[in-house]
């Protein structure tokens, strides 16, 4: 039986004909741009993460680059983060002409070591920005005690709806952003994203660059570009946002039935292991993501059977050819190194059945060849 990384139908089939409605009712509507469509969905989204202010914006890379601008991030700034991630975590620092200082990460969880930051932190520090990988929330408490003073932006792009000591991802720092891109825990249906603040301040400037910085009148009070997210998506989006967290508890029940299964085929902590869940933590598993043993060779054999899988990430950031100019070189960041080497990504999505878990699990036992 096949079993694909994704099915993003699978869920939206069930809620298809209200999705309809909300787009008919935006087309019928003659209003394409911001208005009370995107403010609701805004208003929602704000309570959902526990903020005061949540924006709608054109995608998850223009929520970090407009967070990164309202915190005047420009020239000769550094921002702190991994290089263990998705390349706009970083690449939107250098568009601003900023460069991006990365650190190591905790092996256990794939984030950000708050040990590393408190070392990257120097004068020319104007922003840290740990990325909650895969789902589960980086330490953004010891991220900020490892960085006093400074503003913490959230990568929260695959970990919408994960806690941290009963805190909501993009809750913890000063600017939380999110990717809406169609495979994240809130999918739109195409792009956009979001970043939510409880900051009066940084929220009007937020507000601000997302129209060009136009204050009214054409009046440019800064300088800004179009970050606006439609409210065809956000009327599309109203409808999945209150449905969110019992998805996210389908894959949870998933990631649950995978540690036993891995666990009872002699597999776990010897040629894989499982993606770990500290204490007081909730993770979201917007990737289930193992280390594995002869890992391309793994992918190659799960593919064969029709099992999708993919590597998050292949190169570390700091390796990659486009940031060749900040100099880093090979054993600069060896957990994130190790990790590239070793991650692979199995099937997760809201709504993948027990058979489907177990048809993975007996696809990599057949390539371990482990008895139970
Ligand atoms: C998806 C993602 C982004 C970018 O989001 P887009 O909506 O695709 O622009 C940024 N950071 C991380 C960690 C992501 O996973």
């Amino acid at each position: 039986m096949p079993v694909p990384l994704f099915d993003l139908k699978r869920k939206n089939d069930e809620i298809q004909e209200a999705v309809e409605n909300a787009a008919i009712r935006v087309l019928r509507s003659g209003k394409y741009i911001l208005g009370e469509e995107l403010e609701k969905f805004e208003k929602a989204s704000a309570e959902s993460v526990g903020a005061k202010h949540a924006l709608g914006v054109s995608s998850g890379t223009d929520a970090l680059l407009l967070a990164l601008m309202a915190l005047g991030v420009g020239p000769g700034d550094e921002v702190v983060t991994t290089p263990f991630t998705f390349a706009s975590s970083c690449t939107t620092a250098v568009r601003l002409g900023a460069r991006p200082v990365f650190c190591d990460i905790d092996p256990a969880t794939f984030n950000i070591s708050p040990g590393a930051v408190s070392k990257a932190v120097t004068k020319a520090t104007k922003a840290v920005l740990p990325v909650h990988l895969f789902g589960l929330c980086a330490d953004v408490k010891a991220v900020a005690a490892a960085a006093p003073g400074l503003p913490v932006i959230e990568d929260a792009a695959q970990a919408q709806g994960a806690t941290a000591a009963g805190k909501a991802a993009g809750s913890m720092g000063a600017i939380g952003c999110f990717s809406f891109y169609p495979t994240k825990n809130l999918g739109a249906y195409g792009d956009s994203g979001m970043v939510t603040t409880s900051d009066e301040g940084l929220s009007a400037r937020m507000k601000l660059i997302r129209v060009h910085g136009d204050s009214g009148g054409y009046v440019y009070e800064r300088i800004g570009a179009n970050f606006r997210m439609d409210p065809l998506q956000a009327a599309m989006m109203a409808v999945k946002l209150p449905l969110m967290q019992k998805w996210i508890e389908t894959k949870r029940k998933a990631a649950t039935l995978y540690r036993k299964l891995f666990e009872e085929a002699g597999l776990a902590g010897r040629e894989i292991v499982l993606p770990t869940e500290p204490k007081g933590y909730t993770h979201t598993y917007a990737l289930y993501v193992i280390r594995a043993k002869n890992r391309d060779m793994l992918k190659a054999h799960l593919a064969k059977n029709g099992i999708g899988c993919n590597v998050y990430y292949p190169v570390p950031m700091h390796l990659e050819p486009a940031l060749k100019h900040l100099g880093y070189r090979e054993g600069a960041f060896p957990e994130a190194e190790k990790a590239c080497k070793e991650v692979l990504a199995v099937p997760m999505f809201a709504g993948i059945t027990d058979a489907e878990v177990a048809e993975v699990v007996s696809c990599v036992k057949g390539f371990y060849g482990k008895r139970p």
